[in-house]
């Protein structure tokens, strides 16, 4: 890309001479080696570059830093230059370099984007916005929150951002060692967490490789000189190993006219490490696997090689992977295998092209090195679009769902340290999910509401639980239902691996969680005001609560029930608040007993027509049974003659029984009728989709309401689904909702109804 505006290039320029068509820097500058050394990388893969514009890219940068100073003393000029020859190494071309070069102008000195954009170019001002840190004003954790969120969005539109971000830690680690050590430290750990594993993703595994092993020596610098030490020593064992199966494998390559390039892959210490800790292996079995790598021609040779290599020794079992089909993060191609070598030691080829090869090693980068490339299908368009990438596009989506960049940097370091596996979508959509994931994780990664009304999965088009573990290549559709009732379950969290799916059923949890405080809340009062003997309709009015919510100062009576449930304030100190707005506890506990609301008998004899309890010496006397004790046939009773309203029936160990003997002239005998059936008969119908324990979930959730199961049939359809017909037996028709609400909450349910009145 060419400058379009005309400025005076001999005042940037400075001591650097006029421009060189050839593109040769050297001059009077004390960095024209250096620059020069640029120049030679950007030669080699964009030969016909504008190298004026590089020039004055460098000019720009070393006027804008002439006074600073990195912490190794020497001129700040020389992290910019560094920075810009990684760029170039990885085959980056123009507006990357002049924004590599100008990387830091921004941030640390006086020049402004404006004059980027209008010196340089818009896209140049763009690419180094994207590396400026967010706010100099920020500090600590949300700083760094912030500023590494700011990268993830710089690089949603253009991944240019994040190469340059990459070889600027690359080299920042690279000369950390003049850096104080609390600052090595937390720069080292921040490397191996967000920034390695952001280079892994992007295919970039030589600039990976590097920040991890410099991490690592920063970190923990006795046992990197051990790794470093044993493989040393290990290494005459390894050529002796690779040595009797190089020759072998090329010359039976040879035979079958494949020309190909074979050799022993090189290890790297943090990566022997990572084995030998995450995994628990030690050092002897890590090198007794040998990884060796074969490069050939093109994509049929691949396939004629591992034939080759499966013929010459035995292959292992499910370890054979094809990132030809499948590339893994959307760049990396491969075969692997891993066999039975010489003396029974396991043998792991990598099979790929050359091209394949590059960007296994270069990544997202290689698509700028190499888009001239007329055979390269991949690299035909002028722009990667970053999305393309389906992990960018996944992250992206997250990024626009979460506007806490604390929690966003949660996802990505979690999201950057698994390993994934790759699944399917019934319409051959690709998904990475963390290695152990299942249906729930799947579901969650599409969409939050597939997430939280997922009743059942398909896998390989088998319906399967929902804590399966899927594998590389499985097809998993998610079964949902629309019922606004179902949501996740808690279990879930149990199995749950992706940071996402977690943190959305975590979220809905807390919306219900409250929602239980305030039903607790309201139970409490209840029960306390019913333990005062207080009249809970006349006092529990929505006016009253209100003036007590402000009163404690509680936003409104939902969040004074929530206080309440939660325990943060006693039921006792609402109700003597109630009480004192009632006019003090004579008034509001006058009648009390006659306020008190109960059942009628005969309004719950839907069955039967006899009246549930029996009146000694007044047979057809009104019967009420009492809300605070709410007897049932079978317990012990007492009957308390009420002044207006008949008979009030108790259990005889009610807390208000007490109180009532005050009066013995009002009490009577009572007796429950034989055959009482003071139930009400409720049938509903349930379906769902078949799986282990599902029958005993629905009974155990109407056990939790003491609900008494009369029949129940069931059936199971071709389509898995599953019918059942419930009978049971409810003492109130409120108490129906509930029960039904309860029943749909139950995982795999997807209909519940009632069927009779
Ligand atoms: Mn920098």
């Amino acid at each position: 890309m060419s400058s379009t505006m005309s400025i005076d290039v001999s005042e940037t320029l400075g001591d650097l001479p006029q421009s060189d068509p050839t593109g040769r820097a050297a001059g009077s500058s004390p960095f024209a080696a250096q620059l020069e050394a640029v120049f030679e990388s950007v030669r080699k893969s964009h030969p016909d570059t504008d190298f004026e514009v590089l020039r004055r890219a460098y000019a720009t940068a070393e006027r804008c830093h002439q006074n600073q100073e990195r912490a190794s003393g020497e001129p700040y000029i020389v992290h910019p230059l560094a920075v810009a020859k990684i760029v170039a190494d990885l085959g980056m071309n123009e507006p990357t370099i002049v924004a590599a070069l100008l990387h830091d102008t921004v941030e640390d000195t006086a020049y402004t984007l404006e004059q980027v954009a209008a010196e340089f170019s818009a896209e140049v001002a763009h690419l180094v916005d994207g590396v400026t840190k967010l706010d100099k004003s920020l500090y600590g954790d949300l700083a760094k929150a912030e500023t590494i969120r700011k990268i993830i969005v710089a690089m949603f539109q253009d991944i240019r951002v994040v190469v340059i971000k990459l070889a600027d830690r690359l080299h920042n680690m690279r000369t950390i060692s003049s850096l104080r050590p609390d600052k090595q430290n937390r720069i080292a750990k921040e490397t191996l967490d967000i920034y390695a594993p952001l280079a892994h993703r992007l295919g970039m595994n030589t600039v990976k490789w590097e920040l991890e092993d410099l991490s690592f020596s920063t970190l923990q610098p006795k046992i990197y000189n051990q790794i470093v030490q044993q493989v040393a020593a290990e290494q005459p064992a390894r050529e002796k190993n690779l040595q009797e199966i190089i020759p072998v494998a090329v010359s039976a390559l040879g035979e079958r006219g494949i020309t190909a390039k074979v050799y022993g892959r090189p290890k790297h210490y943090y990566s022997i490490y990572q084995k030998m800790v995450v995994r628990g292996r030690d050092f002897t079995e890590i090198f007794d696997l040998l990884g060796i790598r074969v490069i050939v021609e093109n994509e049929q040779e691949c396939y004629l090689a591992l034939a080759v290599v499966h013929s010459l020794w035995q292959p292992l079992p499910g370890r054979f992977k094809d990132y030809i089909v499948n590339p893994k993060y959307s760049t990396y191609q491969s075969l692997h295998t891993t066999v039975v070598g010489p003396q029974g030691k396991p043998v792991e080829f990598q099979i790929r092209t050359r091209e394949m090869h590059r960007n296994a090693e270069y990544g997202v980068a290689a698509h700028w090195k190499y888009k001239k490339n007329p055979t390269g299908k991949k690299h035909g368009s002028a722009r990667l679009d970053p999305m393309d990438l389906l992990w960018v596009k996944r992250l992206s989506q997250w990024q626009s769902e979460e506007s806490d960049p604390s929690v966003f940097l949660d996802y990505l370091t979690t999201d950057l340290a698994s390993r994934e596996v790759m699944v399917f979508s019934p319409n051959s959509d690709l998904y990475f999910l963390p290695e152990g994931a299942t249906p729930v994780d799947f579901a969650y990664s599409i969409h939050t509401e597939v997430g939280h009304h997922c009743i059942g999965a398909r896998l390989n088009g088998k319906l399967v639980r929902l804590d399966t573990v899927l594998r590389d290549g499985d097809v998993c559709e998610i079964l949902t239902t629309k019922s606004p009732e179902v949501g996740p379950s808690r279990d879930w969290l149990d199995f749950v691996k992706s940071p996402r799916a977690r943190q959305k059923i975590n979220q809905f949890f807390s919306k219900e969680r409250r929602d239980l405080s305030i039903e607790m809340g309201k139970e409490s009062l209840a029960k306390q005001l019913r333990h005062s003997g207080l009249p809970l309709q006349r006092i529990l009015t929505l006016p009253y609560l209100t003036a007590v919510a402000s009163k404690l100062r509680y936003a409104d009576v939902p969040a004074l029930y929530a206080a309440l449930g939660e325990g943060k304030v006693g039921a006792q100190r609402v109700v003597d608040q109630l009480i004192a707005l009632e006019g003090g506890k004579e008034n509001a506990a006058e009648e009390s007993y006659e306020d008190r609301p109960v059942f009628e008998v005969k309004r719950r004899n839907v069955e039967t027509s006899a009246s549930g309890v029996a009146v000694e010496g007044d047979p057809d006397v009104l019967v009420k049974l009492a809300r605070c004790c709410t007897p049932v046939p079978g317990d012990d009773i007492i009957g308390f003659v009420t002044r207006s309203q008949g008979v009030s029936v108790h259990r005889r160990d009610c807390h208000n029984v007490q109180d009532l003997l005050a009066t013995p002239e009002r009490i009577v005998n009572v007796a429950w009728m034989a055959n009482t059936r003071a139930n009400y008969l409720v049938t509903i119908s349930i379906e769902g989709l078949d799986r282990m324990g599902l029958l005993a979930d629905v009974t155990a959730a109407l056990s939790e309401d003491k609900v008494s199961i009369i029949s129940a049939q069931v059936q199971v359809m071709k389509d898995h689904t599953w019918h059942m017909n419930l009978s049971f037996e409810i003492p109130d028709p409120s108490f129906l909702n509930q029960v039904i609400k309860k029943v749909k909450a139950v995982r795999e349910v997807t209909e519940v109804r009632r069927v009779s009145a």
